[in-house]
Formats: structure tokens, sequence, C-alpha cells
């Protein structure tokens, strides 16, 4: 089945950042045409399917380069907590309680959340156990995926968590055997040592030689300044340096906030090529700090954005982190730190690039995957029309997305999830958190 996207307003978000109307012809997953297409384009003998793009703007799918889809049931349950408390006193007990179906009812939340506000591609932390669930949702959603599991091994993990780490890494090998590169690629294996303070040197070592052959890496370092004075503390180095040691910066890696870096740590992460997620969000709601943003990026450091969690944020709305994004490093940086167009690129291209997919993806151009979106400009919230980067950093929601594409396969089409039961969805997640809840004893 081929698609067309008929006469849209299309953001490309290629190197010139063209912005031009016309027509996108997807076939076989891929971005075939962009321009005018007329009848004789068509591929012959395919059947098409069209989606009308008139008064829309087409974007690339927006990228979120760190989530927590296990964690989708835990919103609104752990308020008002800084970092090391929220884990320990509401995550992890939450975590280690989930089973096989609240895991799924989970995934299938998060998934259908972000889907209908516009992400399709995500990086994607998992718990310690039932990461072939969050894999399988991912399979069957359509999500383009990269995850994997949460390592646990230090002694100061709770035990409900706490794997030894022959367990942990045997475990790692073999998920990442049974789910990189499936589905032609939309779903991809990260290793994920959770934090520095989750993991012995040992496992980090282990871990560290597996990114040194080629595998893919994503972490926690440097969210808040209690973990980094208790990785100084009790490791000897600051985050990002300890990181380095043990061998996790390299272009394949991503660092999830680097809030608080010490001296010489954003050059370790412009030197290895290690990408930072930026969680501005999840950065406020944990009282964790405003993250040097802007210096990263003037020093050439791959950046993209996540909603983090839903119990710190309280949504997945990729949306609001554009608009914090931009707002948030001002009062330290200055008005113009980060402004609309620059943010629009950390959702999109920027943010394939830190996953290192920017080959594939982040922008609409022949030879691509097609992961693109329809937004609907027309709102009042966004009239009367005008900068195109500054509407939908600071304008739009998730809820003026109208169509939603991955690998070609329109997975929401007018503001509906086309493959997904969503009353079943809300059902199974209201009906999984009392018993979720009660199991972790809170
Ligand atoms: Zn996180």
């Amino acid at each position: 089945m081929s698609l067309l996207v008929k006469n849209a307003l299309l953001i490309t978000m290629d190197a010139g950042r063209r912005v031009r109307r016309g027509d996108i012809l997807v076939d076989r997953g891929r971005i075939h045409r962009v321009g005018t297409i007329g009848r004789n384009d068509m591929l012959l003998g395919s059947r098409l399917s069209v989606l009308d793009g008139t008064g829309l703007w087409c974007l690339p799918g927006l990228v979120q380069a760190h989530v927590h889809l296990c964690q989708t049931l835990f919103r609104n349950a752990a308020e008002d907590l800084e970092l090391l408390d929220w884990l320990r006193r509401r995550i992890w007990p939450l975590e280690a309680a989930l089973d096989e179906e609240s895991m799924e009812a989970a995934a299938r939340l998060g998934i259908a959340e972000l889907l209908l506000g516009g992400t399709t591609c995500v990086l994607d932390m998992g718990s310690v156990r039932h990461t072939d669930v969050l894999f399988e949702a991912a399979r069957a959603t359509g999500i383009r995926y990269i995850g994997g599991k949460a390592l646990m091994d230090d002694p100061a993990c709770p035990p409900s968590l706490r794997e030894r780490a022959e367990d942990a890494l045997r475990d790692t090998d073999r998920l990442a055997a049974a789910w990189e590169g499936k589905e032609d690629g939309r779903l991809r294996y990260a290793h994920a040592p959770r934090f520095a303070l989750s993991c012995t040197d040992g496992l980090l070592r282990a871990v560290g030689e597996r990114v040194a052959a080629g595998a893919r890496l994503h972490t926690h370092a440097s969210e808040n300044r209690a973990e980094c004075e208790e990785v100084r503390r009790t490791r000897g180095l600051g985050n990002v340096a300890y990181l380095k040691r043990a061998g996790l910066c390299s272009a394949r890696s991503v660092f999830a906030h680097c809030v608080w870096p010490e001296e010489g740590e954003a050059e370790i992460l412009a030197e290895t090529g290690t990408a930072v997620a930026h969680c501005p969000s999840s950065n406020l709601k944990l009282a964790s700090g405003i993250a040097p943003i802007p210096d990263y990026v003037a020093r050439g450091i791959r950046v993209g954005l996540g909603a983090d969690g839903a119990p710190c944020n309280n949504t997945l709305d990729v949306f609001q982190e554009m608009r914090l994004a931009s707002l948030l490093p001002r009062p330290r940086f200055g008005p113009a730190a980060l402004p609309a167009d620059r943010v629009l690129e950390l959702a999109t291209i920027g943010g394939a690039a830190a996953l290192g997919l920017q080959d594939e993806i982040g922008s609409l151009e022949e030879g691509k995957r097609a992961d693109l979106i329809l937004v609907d400009p027309r709102g009042l919230h966004a009239q009367p029309p005008s900068d195109i980067a500054a509407t939908l950093v600071h304008c739009l929601r998730a809820d003026d997305v109208r169509h939603v594409v991955v690998d070609g396969r329109v997975l929401v089409r007018d503001r509906k999830l086309e493959e997904l039961d969503l009353a079943r969805i809300r059902d199974r997640a209201g009906a999984q958190w009392p018993r979720l809840r009660s199991r972790a004893g809170l």
C-alpha cells in the first residue's frame, strides 16, 4: 500500500530548512517523492491511501530522546519530591510491583498518548523486568522504539529490583539479540544502566565493553545535585567523568538530563560525541535545576528532548517540552538562548541525530523513513497565522495533531488511533493501577 499526503505546507527540516506547499508520496514505508505529485507519478498497480493536507502543516514525526513507558501508570502518584526520594519512596516500589499485565497496560497507555500527540519515535528506559512486554507493545502499536532493560546491581538498590551483574548482563544480551533491528529496523536495543549510583563499577565496565563493540547506550547523568555529590563521594569522580572512565561515553550514547556538569564535563560530552536528552518539565517538577542546553548546543553536542516519565511531568506531550525547552534557559542565558526554530530542530532532525537516526528519520526527504505528522494550525490559540516555528513551539499542543504516520503506516487519522482501541487502553490502565499500587504497599 502506498500513501499520498496531498496539498500540505511541508516543513521539511532538511538541510536548507525548506518550507513549501506540496505533496509527499510514500512507498513501502519510505518517502518516495516530495513535491507536486500528479497522476503520472503514482506507482502503477499499488493501492493508494490519501491524507488530505489542505490547511494543515506536515512535518517530520517528533522524536523524544528520553521516556519511561513502564511508569505511565504512576502518573500523579509521586508528587512534590526530589529525585532520590522520588525514586526510593515511590518509583522503585512501584516498578518492583509491575507484572506483565500492568507493564503492558502502562506501555499501551504511554504509546497511545505519544502517538496521538505526534511523537513517532522514542528512546525508552525500561524497568528491570518485563522488557519483552515493552518491545512487544512497540511492535504491535507501530511506534518507532529504541529501548532496553534498566540495569540495577549496586548493593544500595532495593532488593526488590537488584540483580546480580551476571544475570543482568545475560538478560541484556538475550534482549538485544532478540529485538535489535526487528520490524525492518523500527525496533532497536539500547543498553540501559539506570544511573551511576544504581550500578557497580564492574557492571558499568562490562556495558562499556559492549559500547566499545558498537552497542547503543542510554543512561541518566547529573540530574540532581545530591546525586552528583553522592557519585563524587562514593566513586571519587564527577558523574560524567566517572561514566567516561567506565567506557560509557560514545557517539552511540545518550545521557538524560546533564543538569549539573562539573568543570570539564561538557568538554567530555563534546569530545566523545555523547548526546544529551533534555527533559525540561521533569527538571522543573523534581526541582532538579536548569540544564545548560544553550552551552551544549553551542559546543555541537547533540541534544534531543524528552518528557521523561508520566510521574515526573505529568504528561508525555512533546509540545509542552518544546515550549519549556525554549523558556527554561532564558532567566540564566537570556531571551534568545534557545529560540523556537532551534527548539523545533531538537524535536525533529536534532533528536534523530541524538539517537543516531539522522539518516533514517527527522526530516521530510526522499529516501527517508516515512515518519511524519500533520498538525492543524487553525485553532484560535494560534491565530492569526504567522511565524511557523513560534506557532509550533509556543502555540500548538498535542490536541492539534491530526494525522500520524510511522514507516508509511497511518497510526492516527483525524485525531483517532487507527489500530488501537482507546477505551480498552483507558479501562485496562484504570483497572491495573489500584492493584499495582496495593502490591507496592503505597
Ligand atoms: Zn528518566
